[in-house]
């Protein structure tokens, strides 16, 4: 199981089920929200218990993000219509036992760094 919070500890979550996916997004929407990219991994909504008076900001028509009103911490991501939910990799209190599998929107990645790393890029 795993076990993650945002920076104040107003908003917390729990992880139960099988995680997959673990990515980095490089696209201009994850930037703006966390100031750079954002790592994170899935797993079914159901495996994802939250407390706390996480606030959900729809984006786009097509996904909402979840965060903390008090702090700001960006925690989660989900499509819309999706059963899967993403969860901020960052947030995950202690180790995760997770390792980083690809990179993706790259080509909206900033100009400001270069990706340092052998992982798959998907554009
Ligand atoms: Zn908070």
């Amino acid at each position: 199981m795993l076990n993650g919070s945002c920076l104040c500890g107003a908003c917390t979550f729990a992880v139960t089920g099988p995680v997959r996916s673990a990515s980095v997004c490089h696209c201009t929407m994850c930037r703006k929200m966390t100031g750079h990219t954002w790592a994170s991994a899935q797993a079914p909504e159901t495996a994802v218990a939250i407390s706390g008076p996480v606030a959900w900001f729809e984006a786009s028509p097509k996904a909402r993000r979840g965060f903390c009103p008090r702090c700001g911490s960006t925690l989660f991501w989900q499509g819309t219509g999706e059963t899967a939910m993403s969860f901020s990799l960052g947030c995950i209190d202690g180790p995760t036992g997770i390792r980083l599998e690809k990179h993706i929107f790259t080509a909206d990645k900033g100009d400001y760094y270069d990706i340092q790393d052998d992982l798959p890029r998907h554009p």
